[in-house]
């Protein structure tokens, strides 16, 4: 299976959420995240690819602002991959610091591939870290699942602006990396069945 993984924001570019407590950027545990799922579904045989940038599509703020940077988004590249599906992974933020745990999106919940994906995920991350299960929603408008044109789920993790989830999203990247290969060969070996 050709797994396309997305960390969110970008490094140089958007650090998207960042901790009021620590300072921690949200695109620095996507990146580290999306790094090892990639190790780990590549020893579970899958191919991967990955690739961090703000450029998500051509509709999107990136292509137009940083006018250096008019190379292929990240939803082109999934697709002229072949992608069998699409993996984003971010950290949540809110104003309220009691909001914690995980939910991951999928274009529409429509008992489809992108749902089915997000569910297998989703359990995953919710099982083995015991994040609080805020589970599986649909967001037609996210871009990475609107110009994707493969199952494509967006996850996430915890949220960065909660002391006891940003904890984790520190201290169990390696647990939320290993969940999320499950939760893509449990989905791959439910389409086999
Ligand atoms: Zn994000």
């Amino acid at each position: 299976m050709k797994v396309f993984i997305n960390p969110g924001h970008d490094i140089d570019y958007d650090s998207g959420a960042v901790s009021p407590r620590t300072g921690l950027r949200e695109c620095e545990v996507a990146a580290h995240v999306g790094a090892l799922t990639k190790h780990y579904l590549e020893a579970a045989g899958c191919t991967c690819e990955l690739m961090q940038s703000d450029n998500l599509a051509p509709t999107s703020k990136g292509r137009s602002v940083y006018a250096d940077r008019q190379g292929p988004t990240v939803t082109e590249t999934a697709n002229d991959w072949d992608a069998d599906i699409f993996v984003s992974i971010h950290c949540n933020s809110a104003e309220a610091d009691e909001a914690c745990g995980t939910e991951t999106f999928a274009y529409d919940l429509d008992g489809g591939d992108g749902e089915k994906l997000a569910k297998c995920i989703q359990n995953q991350i919710v099982g083995a870290i015991g994040m609080d299960d805020r589970g599986v929603k649909a967001d037609p408008g996210l871009l990475v699942l609107k110009y994707t044109s493969m199952p494509a789920v967006l996850v996430e993790l915890g949220f960065i602006s909660n002391a006891d989830d940003e904890e984790l999203l520190t201290g169990c990247q390696d647990d939320f990396a290993r969940a999320i290969a499950r939760g893509v060969t449990d989905y791959e070996q439910m389409l086999m069945a």
